[in-house]
Formats: C-alpha cells, structure tokens, sequence
C-alpha cells in the first residue's frame, strides 16, 4: 500500500503529459492516492481525459481561475461528487507572451494584472474554497522558480508573479495553520513545457542552467518525487517553505567557466 492510500486530492494545472502537473500526478497515484483534475479551456478536455483514466480519476472538471462563479462551481462539485480533500495541487502560470520577453519595463498594465490574477491571486482562491473540505486538515502546494528571487532576463512579469505567490503561501501558510492545513511551494528547475516554451530564450537557458547546476537539469519525475514529500504525512509540519527541486542551480555564486565557455 502506497503512502497516499486513502488520501484524495485535486490537481490544477495538467494541459498534456509533459505538465509538471502531471508527473506530480503520475507520483501520487503511484502511491495509492485518489486523483480529481481541474483543466482550463475545453480545447484541453481531449487531452487531460484520457491521462485522467490512465491513473483512475472519476472527477474530470473544467475551471478557469480567473472566475470566482466558475470557481465555487467547481469546489461544489468537488464536495458532492468528489468529497472532501487530504491536498490540493495548484500548478498554474500564465502571462501574456509579449510580456514574457524584451525589457521588462515595458510590461503592459493589463499584461502584469493577468499575469499576477491568473499565476498567484488564483492560489488564494483556490485554498479558499478547499479549506473547508479539509477539515482533519490538509496539504497546499504551488510551483514557482528562481526568477521569484533573482533576476532571470525574458522572464519578467512571471518573475514578479512567482515573487507575489511565494510571499502568498508564507501569508496562507500562517493563516491557515490553525486549520491544520499546510502551504508549500516547489522551485522547479527549468523543464520543457507548452508554459515554458512563451518564455523567449527558454531553449538557451535550459542548457544554460543544464551545465551550471551540481546535478543538472530536473525532469517532471523529480518535481513529482518531491511532491511526495510536501503533500504527505513525512512533512507534517512543514509550511511556509519554498523548495528547491533545481539541481542545486539555487547554490551557484558562479558557473564553472570550463564548462560554460565563458
Ligand atoms: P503547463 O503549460 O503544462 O502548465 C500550466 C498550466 O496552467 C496549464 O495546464 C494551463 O492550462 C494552466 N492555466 C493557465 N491559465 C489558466 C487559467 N486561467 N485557469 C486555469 N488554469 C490555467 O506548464 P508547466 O511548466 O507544467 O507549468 C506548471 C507550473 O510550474 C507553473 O506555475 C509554472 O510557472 C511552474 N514552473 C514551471 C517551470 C518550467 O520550467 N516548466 C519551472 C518552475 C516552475
């Protein structure tokens, strides 16, 4: 029996197989825990469909977070047909690919007002509505990356979004912390996925980050693996965090010259 047996949590954020979303996924089933998914766009239903069957979810539902109606619709879906929840996944970022390249001071102010609703204000939506379906208590987890803290040329607003959510889970954290529920977040290295390919120069920074950090690039496996950790009882106390899954990249003061070519 796997360490998630018994335990029923809701993803967000799976758009195909290469989503980090769903090698967290792809993890927790593989210890035992029963899986609901939430998807954005209809265009994405043929998709998350079947990867929803190949780990057993009966509950398959689109929400789109900017949407409080259709957010409250969704979490009372979840309560009648999909009952309470032990974790919550949320792996979601969008911002609008002009932004996501060039000087940063030319952000539109429409392009950072998405960036930050879609990519960090939906995490406070969203463990709004799941903090009463947890009432033994639960787990929050959200993806970010190292542009949250340093500046990382191209990324821009999402940096500013990442640097908003990481702060969010520190608030959330301690609100709820009462509730028994925890809040986390994962600092995935670079990993190629439909969100990562808007970043201009994304190809060149993956190998980039490839040579530098001590253990190389990360795979969605890696992310999943951690998940295992943050969501489960092994980190019951653990809330508030941001954790590295990058290979050590977070560490470096100055790449190995040899290896870069510099
Ligand atoms: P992805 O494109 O597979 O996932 C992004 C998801 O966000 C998609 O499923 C998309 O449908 C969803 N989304 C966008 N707008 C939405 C909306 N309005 N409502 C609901 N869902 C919406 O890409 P990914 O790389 O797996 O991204 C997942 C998370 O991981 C993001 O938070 C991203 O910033 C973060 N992350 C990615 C990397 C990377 O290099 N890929 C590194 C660190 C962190």
């Amino acid at each position: 029996m796997g360490s998630f047996a018994g335990k029923r949590g809701l993803i967000f954020g799976v758009a195909n197989k290469n989503s980090i979303a769903w090698g967290i996924a792809q993890a927790l089933a593989e210890e035992g825990a029963e899986l609901g998914f939430s998807y954005a766009g209809a265009f994405l239903e043929k998709r998350v469909m079947p990867l929803a069957e190949q780990v057993g979810s009966r509950f398959v539902e689109e929400c789109d977070v900017t949407d409080d109606g259709a957010i409250d619709e969704l979490f009372e879906k979840v309560g009648d047909q999909f009952g309470n929840l032990d974790f919550l996944v949320h792996s979601i970022a969008f911002a609008p690919r002009e932004d996501l390249g060039g000087r940063f001071v030319d952000t539109s102010r429409e392009g950072f007002r998405v960036a930050l609703d879609i990519s960090c204000y939906s995490l406070v939506a969203l463990a709004k509505r799941a903090v009463p379906l947890m009432p033994e208590g639960g787990s929050i987890m959200a993806m970010t990356y190292y542009g949250a803290e340093k500046v990382t040329p191209n990324y821009n607003v999402m940096g500013v979004a990442k640097a908003a959510l990481e702060a969010t889970v520190r608030y959330l954290a301690w609100d709820l912390g009462a509730d028994q529920v925890r809040v986390n977040a994962i600092s995935a290295g670079p990993i190629k996925t439909l969100a990562s390919a808007g970043v201009s120069g994304f190809r060149k920074s993956l190998g980039y980050v490839g040579s530098v950090a001590p253990m190389g690039n990360v795979t969605q496996a890696d992310v999943g693996n951690a998940a295992r950790f943050l969501l489960g009882d092994w980190a019951q106390k653990v809330t508030g965090e941001v954790v590295y899954v990058d290979g050590g990249y977070n560490i470096m003061g100055a790449p190995d010259l040899d290896a870069v070519g510099g």
